[in-house]
């Protein structure tokens, strides 16, 4: 009796852009009818829509460090801009517009970003999102 491995079917490709944007807008990359999330950043086990099986994701930090890294460009060039244009602005303008605008920034960006992570991750069959059943051994019957 022998054991070999046999290879499941291919699984067919999936575009990672339209994914992608699915997944920017809050929805599931599969189907594009369900939310992603059920709270803030807190993604649903399964697609309410499809039941496309979403926990599997690991966006860990990649969120964050991706709005970090876009609301610190866009409020760091804004408060040079203005510093550079407009020094006469009182401190307390300052004070009051750089941390709304950051903190809007952020709140807006986060879940975006992990929704577009996610829907990424899906496309690519990371992480458990492939459909492809793992290999199975079968009984070869010699000859
Ligand atoms: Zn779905």
């Amino acid at each position: 009796m022998t054991f070999t491995a046999t290879s499941a079917p291919v699984a067919s490709t999936r575009d990672w852009w339209p994914a992608m944007k699915l997944g920017f807008g809050g929805h599931c990359p599969a189907c594009g009818e369900g939310q992603m999330f059920r709270k803030f950043l807190k993604v649903n086990d399964c697609c309410p829509a499809c039941g496309e099986e979403l926990h599997h994701h690991r966006a860990d930090d990649a969120p964050p460090y991706f709005t970090i890294l876009v609301v610190a460009h866009i409020v760091g060039a804004a408060m040079l801009f203005v510093e550079e244009r407009n020094d006469a602005i009182d401190l307390w303008i300052h004070v009051l517009v750089w941390p709304t605008l950051t903190l809007a920034l952020v709140f807006w960006l986060l879940p975006r970003f992990k929704g577009a992570l996610i829907a990424y991750q899906w496309a690519l069959r990371m992480h458990g999102f492939e459909t492809v059943p793992p290999k199975v051994l079968s009984v070869v019957k010699p000859l």
